[in-house]
C-alpha cells in the first residue's frame, strides 16, 4: 500500500498547530511499521533551510489560471520520512503561514501542484490522505480526475478533520479560476451560496477520519457542526475517530533537550529542577512548595480563556503561580499582561510562540489548565501526561479520550475533568487540584498513571492503517 500524505503543515517544515504535530509525525509512525507513506507540503518562508536537503524538481510546470506556474519542489527526510515541499514563492514565501484574503487561492494551487508532483514522479498513491479543508480541492480533482485518467484509476481519498470551525469558505465564482467548473465540482463546494472547501472534502472523499473519538461524535452535532452536522451524519457510516498519538521522540522528559534536567516515572527529581528553572525563567520567587499553573495556547475563544480569565483571581487567592504561554486575540493577550502587571511575583506571561519553552513549561508546570470550549483532540494534554504535569480539563473532543477524573477512593484517573463550559465547574476541578497537591503520595500516583499512559503515534498509525485498508476494500 502506498499513501500520501498532503497538509497545509508539517512539524519540522512548518506549525502553527496540532494538525503541523500532526501531519509530521504520521508519515514517520507509518514507515516504522512498514506503510510505504510520502508526505507533501508546502515550503513557506518559516522553512528552515537546513531541512531542505535537495531541489529534487527544478522545473515543477503547474497549468494555473490559464497560464504556467514555475514551481519546484525540494526534498527532505527531515521528519523521519520522505517529503516533497512545493516551493512557489508568491504563495508561501509571507510573513504568516496563515490569514490571507486569498487562502483559498494558495491551498487550491497548494493542491493541483501535489497532483501534479505525484504525476511526475510516477507515484500514483492508493491513498492520498488529506488534511483540512486546505485539502478539500484535492477531493474533488481526483473525484473527476479517476473517471478518465487511468493513472488515478486506483487512488482513494481519506479525508481527516482537525478543527470542524475552520472551512474554507470563498465565493463561489472564484471556482472555475482553480479549474473546478463543472457542475459535479460546483455542488461539491456549494454551501450557503458560498463554496466550502471543508464541504467538499467531506462530501466527496470516500472515507472521513476525525482526530478522536469523541470529537467524531460531537461534529454531528448542530454545536460543532458549524453548519455542516448535516454532511457528517449523512457520511457517518464512513466516519471514523482516531486519537492523535505524540511523538515520544520529540515529547520525552528522560532524552528532551530542551530540560535542564530529566527525569522519569521512577527518579522524579530533575522535574523539580526544571520547575526551579521555570520559575527563575519567568523572574518568580522559587517557592517549590507552591503550584504551577500553566497553560500553553493560541488564545482564541476556541480554548476557553473566558474562564481562565474568571478563575485566575481565585487560583492566586490559593497562593499558586501561573504561567501563560501564547499569542492571539488582543482581549485575551491583554488580560494575561495585565494579570502579570496585577501579581508580578505569582505571574508570568510570555506573548508569542516558543517551542523550547513550551518544553520547558510542560516539565516544569504542576498543572496545566485546558478548559476548552471544543477541542477536536489536543496535544497538551497529553505532553503533559507524559511530563508528570496534570492536567485539569473539559469532558470535550480529545481531552475526554485522553484525561480521566481522579478518584481518590480507587486510585485511578490520571487529571481532572469537568462538564458544563462554567467557570464554578472549573474552580472546582483546580481546588481539588490543589488538595491532591498537598497530599504527596496521592500526587505521586496521579502523575504515574498519567506517565505510564500509552499515547504513542505507533498505536495511532495502526488504525490509521486500518482505516486506509477499509477505504480500500
Ligand atoms: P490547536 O491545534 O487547536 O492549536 P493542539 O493542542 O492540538 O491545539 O496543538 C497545539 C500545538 O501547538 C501544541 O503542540 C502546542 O504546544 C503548540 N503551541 C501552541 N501555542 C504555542 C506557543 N505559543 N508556543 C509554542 N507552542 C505552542
Amino acid at each position: 500500500m502506498r499513501v500520501a500524505v498532503i497538509s497545509a503543515e508539517a512539524v519540522p517544515y512548518s506549525k502553527t498547530g496540532g494538525l503541523g504535530d500532526v501531519a509530521g509525525a504520521l508519515p514517520k509512525a507509518l514507515k516504522s511499521i512498514g506503510i510505504d507513506s510520502v508526505l507533501i507540503t508546502p515550503c513557506y518562508l518559516q522553512t528552515k533551510g537546513e531541512y531542505l536537503w535537495d531541489t529534487a524538481i527544478h522545473d515543477l510546470n503547474i497549468d494555473w489560471r490559464g497560464g504556467v506556474y514555475r514551481a519546484k519542489a525540494f526534498y527532505s527526510e527531515a521528519n523521519g520520512s520522505p517529503t516533497f515541499l512545493i516551493d512557489a514563492p508568491s504563495y508561501f514565501h509571507r510573513d504568516s503561514i496563515y490569514g490571507y484574503s486569498e487562502d483559498h487561492e494558495r491551498f487550491a494551487f497548494f493542491n493541483h501542484a501535489a497532483i501534479v508532483l505525484l504525476k511526475r514522479i510516477g507515484a500514483a498513491p492508493n491513498i492520498l490522505h488529506l488534511n483540512d479543508w486546505h485539502c478539500g480541492f484535492a477531493a474533488v480533482e481526483i473525484a473527476e480526475k479517476r473517471r478518465w485518467d487511468p493513472f488515478w484509476r486506483d487512488t482513494r481519498t481519506v479525508f481527516s478533520i482537525h478543527n470542524m470551525a475552520y472551512q474554507g469558505g470563498f465565493s463561489a465564482g472564484d471556482l472555475w479560476k482553480f479549474g473546478f467548473g463543472s457542475e459535479f465540482a460546483r455542488n461539491a463546494f456549494a454551501f450557503n451560496g458560498y463554496a466550502s472547501a471543508m464541504k467538499a472534502g467531506l462530501e466527496v472523499s470516500d472515507t472521513l477520519s476525525t482526530v478522536s473519538r469523541r470529537y467524531a461524535m460531537e461534529i454531528q452535532t448542530v454545536e460543532n457542526g458549524y453548519g455542516l452536522d448535516w454532511l457528517t451524519r449523512q457520511r457517518a457510516h464512513r466516519l471514523i475517530g482516531i486519537t492523535n498519538g505524540v511523538d515520544y521522540e520529540v515529547w520525552n522528559p528522560e532524552t528532551d533537550p530542551e530540560l535542564p534536567e530529566h527525569f522519569s516515572i521512577d527518579d522524579l527529581s530533575g522535574k523539580a529542577e526544571c520547575k526551579r528553572a521555570l520559575l527563575q525563567a519567568f523572574s518568580l520567587p522559587v517557592e517549590m512548595d507552591r503550584p504551577i499553573f500553566a497553560n500553553i495556547t493560541r488564545l482564541t475563544a476556541q480554548k476557553g480563556i473566558d474562564l481562565m480569565m474568571q478563575v485566575a483571581g481565585e487560583i492566586l487567592n490559593a497562593g499558586a503561580y501561573v504561567i501563560s504561554l501564547g499569542s492571539g486575540e488582543r482581549r485575551y493577550e491583554n488580560f494575561w499582561q495585565s494579570l502579570r502587571d496585577y501579581a508580578p511575583r505569582q505571574v508570568g506571561v510570555y506573548r508569542g510562540y516558543n517551542e523550547p519553552l513550551a518544553h520547558l513549561i510542560e516539565a516544569g508546570a504542576d498543572m496545566f489548565l485546558m478548559p476548552s470550549k471544543f477541542e477536536p483532540c489536543g496535544l497538551n494534554q497529553m505532553y503533559s501526561l507524559r511530563y508528570g504535569t496534570v492536567p485539569i480539563v473539559r469532558a470535550v473532543g480529545g481531552l475526554d479520550d485522553t484525561v480521566q477524573n481522579w478518584d481518590a477512593v480507587s486510585g485511578t484517573g490520571n487529571g481532572f475533568k469537568f462538564g458544563p463550559y462554567r467557570a464554578d465547574r472549573f474552580l472546582e476541578k483546580i481546588y481539588e487540584a490543589i488538595y491532591a497537591f498537598g497530599d504527596k503520595e496521592a500526587w505521586r500516583t496521579i502523575q504515574r498513571n498519567g506517565m505510564t499512559q500509552d499515547n504513542s503515534w505507533e498505536n495511532a498509525a495502526r488504525k490509521y492503517v486500518k482505516l486506509y485498508e477499509w477505504t480500500l476494500s
